[in-house]
């Protein structure tokens, strides 16, 4: 193995991220598949990681137990009920952490801060670098624009999803509304169903959904004042977006110092408030 090849081990192999982190490993000029885990149990157990990901054999066979090798770095898309044990592994290991597995409760999220003192961990809930600078770009332009201009959040994703607005959304318009000093709790707004006898109130973040087909997921964030209207939309194409910027970050956390960063801190946005 090349010393300039980042090793990695993929935990939640068998899952949909899971398949598409292992795809984008395989296909990487500068990581390497140094292991696959997933749960006790199930058709994949012991089967060779690049089959499963439905590429040629690799090598690297799917385990049951996470026991990180010095210099790894374990990338987690499995879910919140491994969470704890995961970092637990990666800590007393001493290797680096990116997690990206959503819905974790506090004990996790305190375990994970607590873990970084000694590792270094990226942990976001939207591992797409286009979503984390469409955020931040957010925040940036609300402010230069400033109380003049009405801010709506438009989002669209496949039929299948459950909840609405999406995270995604509702981070965006937190970050703008912390950016202009408002409180997210008085001002965003989700849905413009019926009549208020109201105009919209100058301050509001309005929110709007859509649900069908197939789409990964679309956010056009617009600021209208009169005679003028600037829109920024992304539009994701499937869940590989997410596993590249999971190896991305995963080749920035190797060479970090220990400390819970995010995606912004991977783009080198942080400067930027
Ligand atoms: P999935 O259900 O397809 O896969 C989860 C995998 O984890 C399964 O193969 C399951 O067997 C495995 N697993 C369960 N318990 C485990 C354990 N104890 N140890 C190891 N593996 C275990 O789900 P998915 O769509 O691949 O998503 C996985 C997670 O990633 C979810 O929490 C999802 O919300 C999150 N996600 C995050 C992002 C992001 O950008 N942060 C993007 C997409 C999905």
């Amino acid at each position: 193995m090349s010393s300039r090849l980042t090793p990695v081990v993929i935990v939640g192999a068998r899952g949909r991220m899971g398949k598409a982190l292992i795809g984008e490993v395989v296909k990487s000029d500068t990581l390497v598949l140094d292991g696959a885990v997933d749960r006790s149990g199930g058709p994949g157990r012991g089967q060779d990681a690049g089959t499963l990901a439905g590429l040629h054999p690799i090598g690297v066979t799917v385990t049951d137990n996470l026991a990180p090798r010095r210099n790894t770095v374990v990338v987690d898309f499995s879910l919140p009920e491994a969470t704890q044990t995961n970092i637990e592994r990666c800590r007393d290991a001493g290797v680096a952490l990116v997690l990206g597995t959503t819905g974790l409760d506090k004990e996790s999220l305190d375990l994970l801060r607590s873990a970084a003192k000694t590792i270094p961990i990226v942990s976001a809930a939207n591992f797409s670098a286009g979503i984390t600078l469409l955020t931040r770009l957010a925040g940036l332009a609300a402010r230069a624009l400033g109380d003049d201009w009405n801010i709506e959040l438009f989002e669209l994703h496949h039929r299948h999803k459950r909840d609405a607005p999406s995270g995604t959304a509702k981070r965006i318009a937190k970050r703008i509304a912390r950016a202009m000093d408002r409180n997210p709790d008085e001002v965003i707004v989700a849905g413009r169903g019926g009549s208020t006898n109201e105009p919209r109130g100058v301050k509001e973040i309005g929110l709007s959904s859509a649900r069908g087909g197939d789409s990964a997921g679309e956010h056009t964030l617009m600021f209208l004042t009169d005679g003028e209207r600037i829109e920024l939309t992304h539009r994701a194409g499937d869940r590989t977006i997410f596993a590249r910027g999971a190896l991305r970050a995963a080749q920035w956390v190797a060479s970090q110092p220990p400390g819970l960063y995010d995606m912004s801190d991977v783009l080198g946005l942080s400067a930027l408030s």
